[in-house]
């Protein structure tokens, strides 16, 4: 791999205008930049050449060669039994208080290959350590349900490894609830633990929690939750963000929550 590929390995991360943290997870490496700084590292990797770098002390910390991901962390405590797949940036909601700007991003979705590698890396670590168990997860914000053919690709072809190796498969993520029944089916038949973000009382949760194109959510939330309890789901939590509005009904909500979901 060519110091143009390490573009691959090297992340920014919008923290405020023209500040990014530049983020290298193979090299250990984080720092905060500004816009000039993130354009010519990318010229740099462009360049394909440290022939008048700029960046003497990323030049010295070999920033610009390809990482590899490390064969064996045990030593340290670390073991590889999860994979954590951040599958989109896209959402079908628009929450007020999304963190992840409520899909407006640029689209970014992970590809097959991507996923199937991470899933293969940690399965190879499974069974070098003769472990029992291996979990597979989706990272929430956006709803990973968007990317929805790389979601149950991954997740059949974990499930058809780890009925090869005889592995006990855990495959949970963060979600929103706003589903159609065939997504609904799906988690339900394929998925052994969610997290479903949700607000309570429909006044509050079709207020800070519109669908794309300003309607609301609460209806078909809480149905995704009734058909969820009705197949014998434990269900992990329902986050409830605060916000002025909602501490004035803090009480009900509490209330209305339990009351919706019987
Ligand atoms: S469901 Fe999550 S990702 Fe989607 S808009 Fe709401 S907070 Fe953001």
């Amino acid at each position: 791999m060519d110091s143009k590929n390490v573009l691959q390995q090297i992340f920014s991360i919008p923290v405020e205008e023209e500040k990014y943290i530049i983020y290298a997870p193979l090299k250990r490496i984080a720092f905060i930049a500004n816009t000039a700084m993130v354009n010519s590292i990318i010229d740099r990797c462009n360049r394909n050449s440290d022939k008048d770098s700029p960046h003497e002390f990323l030049e010295e910390l070999d920033f610009f060669t390809p990482g590899t991901i490390p064969e064996d962390d045990f030593q340290y405590g670390v073991q590889y039994d999860t994979v954590v797949l951040f599958l989109t940036n896209q959402c079908n909601l628009r929450c007020r208080y999304c963190y992840a700007s409520s899909g407006d991003y640029p689209k970014k979705e992970m590809s097959w290959e991507v996923a199937k590698a991470g899933i293969d890396f940690v399965l190879s670590q499974v069974q070098k350590r003769s472990l029992k168990d291996m979990t597979l997860g989706f990272h929430g914000g956006g709803e990973p349900t968007m990317n929805w053919n790389v979601l149950t690709r991954a997740t059949d072809y974990a499930h058809k490894k780890s009925q090869e190796y005889n592995l006990n498969l855990h495959v949970s993520g963060a979600f929103n609830g706003f589903w159609s029944e065939k997504i609904c089916n799906y988690i339900i038949q394929n998925l052994t633990e969610i997290s479903i973000s949700f607000d309570g009382l429909a006044e509050v949760q079709n207020r800070q929690r519109p669908s794309l194109g300003n309607g609301d959510s609460f209806e078909k939330v809480t149905n995704t939750m009734k058909r969820l309890d009705a197949a014998g789901w434990k269900r992990s939590h329902e986050s409830a963000p605060l916000c002025s509005h909602k501490i004035s009904l803090i009480d009900t909500i509490v209330v209305a929550t339990l009351l919706t979901l019987k």
